[in-house]
């Protein structure tokens, strides 16, 4: 076996653990002026954290172009910097998130942000990480980031509403093949008027995909 191969990679083994992503992360500046229609929830560092490392430890992460699809504060594209990513392309929709993005990524280099929408999004990656709206809001506003991610990417780390667990297997496996399967609990911090208590948790499935395209 070639030393190369012995470990998930150097910045994993360079004690990058996800405790330490997780301080970072809580360090990060949260949404400037969140907009409830597009859904803009920061995932919580710890799930965040974990949903990165998990793609981290299958390979997918060291050295691999990766999208960060509807990137919000930067903090999916910040944990895969942090393993090593070779390039993270951040794209966000909403203008008034490029400065929190600057902000928050600027001690990489290797990261590209681009305001636009997911739709237009052409290049091709190895690794998507995505934590998309989920049309709660405005139904079926996930449904272009499904598209672009298995049309895109190869490996697919995706988060959703649990609820929509049938719909997202069954779209996943028409699209490629579900590597793994998740049930978890994220949290979600008060931040529209809709919201009657500091923290809301929420049952999500996160799945690790491999698409077929
Ligand atoms: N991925 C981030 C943000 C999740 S919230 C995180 O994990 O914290 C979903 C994000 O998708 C929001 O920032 C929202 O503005 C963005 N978004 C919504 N519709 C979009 C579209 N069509 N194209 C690109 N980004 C979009």
């Amino acid at each position: 076996m070639s030393l190369i191969s012995l470990s998930a990679g150097e910045h994993l083994k360079n004690n990058i653990n996800k405790k330490k992503i997780e301080m970072a992360l809580s360090k990060l500046l949260t949404f400037n002026n969140p907009k409830n229609h597009l859904e803009q929830y920061p995932t919580d560092p710890s799930t965040a954290a974990y949903l990165v490392f998990m793609a981290a430890m299958d390979g997918n992460i060291e050295g691999k172009k990766i999208l960060d699809a509807g990137a919000g504060t930067g903090v999916l594209s910040f944990s895969a910097l942090m393993l090593g990513a070779d390039e993270v392309v951040a794209v966000e929709i909403d203008r008034e998130q490029l400065m929190v993005l600057e902000e928050n990524l600027r001690k990489f280099r290797n990261i590209r942000i681009v305001i636009g929408n997911i739709s237009d999004v052409e290049e091709r990656f190895d690794t998507a990480i995505c934590n998309p709206p989920f049309g709660a809001v405005i139904r079926d506003s996930d449904l272009p980031f499904l598209d672009i991610i298995f049309r895109n990417c190869k490996n697919i780390y995706l988060l959703h509403n649990y609820k929509n667990r049938d719909f997202i297997l069954e779209y996943a496996k028409k699209r490629g093949r579900v590597l793994r399967e998740e049930k978890i609990t994220i949290s979600i911090p008060r931040m529209y008027s809709h919201h009657t208590k500091n923290y809301e948790k929420l049952d999500c499935i996160l799945i690790w995909a491999e698409s077929s395209s």
